[in-house]
């Protein structure tokens, strides 16, 4: 397996990266996997044979075990990694039930992949004459086609949104296309994960049972990035038992994973190290004059854009032009420039957000470099998965960030080989988001209980319009969809406008007040601007160019009030809280040494939602800690806890938020809050509190044993914290988890054994 071109003479891209001048030493560790050239094909003898011979593919083993599965009428997920061939095994049988009259129904979760399948399967139906039978049905959809696709199109590309709000509501009109429905296709079914993976997971029972309702039997295949579970997610999702090939069998270009330690900064630094910007920059600009097709992955939009700015200190002008940034919140027009000038080889260096972890295809990638640890498994390998040309060696490169968390992989880079990718969570009767789709379901077709659509808890309230009569569930009002936030984010969206009044971008609300209010400097494709004024009654930013040599950074603080405790279980209190967020501040730093040039106060409106909170009182036992260490102790056990709540909880780490007070304001306690990071609340930090004694016991446990010194991702790092990890004390944490157990054993003698 060759190496690309840009590497010129050099064997692998270990020995090129450590011939660039001005490197410094900073390869901590590399690993190497290797080519599976060939990749295993076999003879597949099956239904969907002729459409295969018809094309001229020998699938491989994973592609036609799935097949196999799908022609015996099991449902079926297939979660392997990017690019292994994923597609083409809900492809062939939707061809196959297109030219046997039936129907199809694939769901993406963004409009922008639905658009880029529809290409590619309107491309390999038109030599069947099935292309015109297969169209995208979303929200950029006209009005006067929606009936016409109804009536005829076959397969319909769509997302969890507009079968919520556009599709299910009218499936009378729909009887048509559902009584055929043949196939369900669910691709990128990781997405769909957490509160949304929630919604979806209602969604698609809700679909399911109007297709059997009007005599349908379809089918599911999903595709899945690589998780842990994926026959346990499809099942989460679709109440169906689903089998999972996770084998790729495909061809695997040779990879080699580096890791980069950035180097000391030399003048009395104090162990500081150089930003994962800077180095990137310094990378990106190698990288650009060698020609070599890569991504840089950023943790923020910002990044991202700082990124290309730094960039340009490494790059002559004729230079710049092959170097471009690709995030949210640019129009879609932009987007596809820049993915066409991708896949053309006119720009050669992408710096980019997790917009393009999904599968937008923009070509061949030769590297990808992750500019600081993700956050998961998951997302890591999605995003090193890009890189891998055939025939051509891959490299993932990680730059460590300046960041407790990525120190630690640093040191123990086999946890980022060998590690397991986590495991994808949606609870389909959730408290809070259920009783919503139970409504939506009624009012579709009223549910008798023997459905097994509601959940068994569920019982009428006297205040809503769902009503139970006769052992079945009806709805007594009209279109009860529009009060179900299907992404859970909504509001006010904000439009950028230059000072000519042309539209440049658009934010949702709260991203606006982080990073458009006045005095901003806001950075979008390398060009940077002064944002004049932000409006937030009329919804516009006014951006002005700026020449200076500084960008802004917004600080902010979190605060919870108690609106009412519900109950009290082994004293933890239960209730509704206010979260509030204020960007407070914002300070202007220099752009490259990043050093704060000026601190200038906002005034802006808070951010604040009502959840459900946990929270309980450390008082009692505070006293077993020195008065200093007491808010490092609470602040670190906050984190394990939330940390570990995963293991109770049906429910991701960041669906979960918390705070710890020394001295909470009202009552002048030591408190900790676990609070649902979810307008409404969704019920997670309330079943936390059922097995309180079990999670605190669990958080004792980890602490205490975990092996690590001072702290480690598993223990007290959290991917997630406002304050970058920082004031966190693992030992007093443990201490004061014994006590508060020791304590809550001796008033509810209830918690397990101490060891
Ligand atoms: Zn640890
Ligand atoms: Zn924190």
């Amino acid at each position: 397996m060759s190496v690309p071109e840009a590497l010129g003479f050099h064997p692998n891209y270990t020995a090129w990266l450590k011939s660039l001048e001005g490197y410094e030493e900073q390869i901590a560790s590399f690993s190497f996997f290797p080519a599976r050239t060939k990749g295993e094909k076999v003879e597949y003898e099956g239904k969907f044979k002729p459409l295969l011979d018809h094309f001229k593919i020998t699938p491989y083993k994973h592609q036609a075990e799935a097949l196999m599965l799908t022609e015996a009428g099991q449902h079926v997920v297939v979660a392997t990694p990017t690019a292994s061939g994923k597609s083409l095994t809900y492809q062939i049988p939707t061809l196959h039930a297109l030219d046997h009259d039936k129907t199809a129904l694939y769901l993406f979760p963004t409009k922008a992949l639905a658009h880029d399948q529809l290409d590619k399967l309107k491309g390999l139906a038109k030599s069947q004459g099935l292309d015109e039978l297969i169209s995208t049905y979303d929200g950029d959809t006209p009005t006067t086609e929606r009936s016409r696709l109804r009536e005829q199109a076959r397969c319909l590309l769509t997302n969890p949104d507009m079968l919520h709000y556009g599709i299910l509501p009218y499936h009378d009109k729909w009887a048509g296309f559902l009584s055929r429905l043949e196939y369900l296709v669910i691709d990128e079914m990781h997405a769909y994960r957490g509160v949304m993976g929630t919604h979806v997971a209602n969604i698609l029972r809700r679909l399911l049972r109007l297709a059997w309702h009007y005599g349908a039997k379809p089918q599911i295949i999903a595709a899945s990035a690589t998780i842990a579970n994926p026959s346990e997610h499809a099942f989460n999702l679709t109440g169906l038992e689903t089998v999972a090939v996770t084998e790729d069998a495909g061809p695997r270009a040779a990879r080699e994973l580096v890791f980069w330690q950035p180097p000391l900064v030399s003048e009395k630094g104090e162990g500081r190290r150089r930003s994962a910007n800077t180095e990137a920059a310094w990378l990106a600009g190698h990288f650009v004059k060698a020609g070599l097709k890569s991504i840089f992955f950023c943790n923020s939009r910002k990044s991202a854009e700082l990124l290309k700015r730094y960039s340009m200190n490494y790059l002559e002008n004729d230079q710049e032009k092959y170097l471009q940034t690709y995030r949210a919140g640019y129009t879609s027009e932009d987007r596809r420039i820049i993915e066409t000038g991708f896949k053309q080889g006119d720009i050669t260096v992408l710096t980019a957000t997790s917009a393009l972890e999904l599968g937008v295809d923009i070509g061949g990638v030769d590297a990808v470099v992750l500019v600081g640890y993700p956050g998961s498994m998951t997302s890591l390998w999605q995003r090193a998965g890009r890189a891998g040309r055939s025939g051509s060696r891959a490299l993932t490169l990680l730059i460590a960030a300046d960041d407790p968390l990525d120190e630690y992989y640093l040191n123990h880079p086999d946890l980022i080989t060998e590690s397991k990718v986590e495991k994808a969570v949606a609870d389909a009767f959730n408290t809070e988001i259920h009783p919503l789709h139970v409504a939506c379901a009624a009012a579709e077709k009223p549910i008798p209980e023997s459905e097994g659509y509601v959940a068994k808890w569920l019982e009428p309230d006297p205040n809503s319009k769902l009503v139970k009569r006769n052992s079945k569930w009806f709805y007594l009002g009209k279109y009860p969809h529009k009060q179900v936030n299907v992404r859970g984010t909504g509001g006010k969206r904000i439009v950028l406008k230059d000072g000519f009044g042309k539209t440049v971008g658009i934010s949702d609300f709260e991203t606006a007040l982080r990073e458009l209010h006045s005095g901003a400097v806001y950075l979008s494709q390398g060009d940077t601007f002064l944002v004049a004024k932000l409006d937030l009654e009329a919804g516009v930013a006014t951006l002005l160019p700026h020449i200076e040599d500084y960008y802004t950074q917004t600080r902010s603080m979190t605060d919870i009030e108690v609106i009412d405790t519900e109950f009290q279980l082994y004293g933890v209190n239960i209730g509704r809280v206010r979260v509030s967020t204020e960007y407070t501040s914002f300070v202007k730093k220099r752009y490259f040494r990043e050093t704060i040039l000026d601190e200038r106060l906002l005034d802006l409106p808070q951010v604040a939602y009502t959840t459900q909170a946990m929270w309980f009182d450390v008082s009692e036992v505070k006293f077993s800690i020195p008065p200093q260490d007491l808010p490092s102790a609470m602040h670190a056990l906050e984190h394990t806890l939330i940390g570990l709540l995963p293991a109770f909880v049906l429910c991701e780490r960041a669906d979960v938020g918390g705070v710890s007070y020394p001295i909470y304001p009202a009552n002048g306690q030591p408190l900790i809050f676990i609070y649902d990071g979810y307008p409404g609340g969704v019920g997670y930090s309330r079943a936390g509190t059922t097995v309180f004694l079990d999670w605190l016991s669990a958080a004792y446990e980890l602490l205490k044993d975990c092996p690590c010194k001072s702290g480690c991702p598993r223990c007290i790092l959290s991917p997630k914290c406002g304050n970058g990890n920082q004031y966190l004390d693992k030992h007093a944490a443990k201490t004061l988890a014994y006590e508060l157990l020791s304590y809550l054993k001796q008033v509810y003698g209830k918690a397990r054994a101490l060891n």
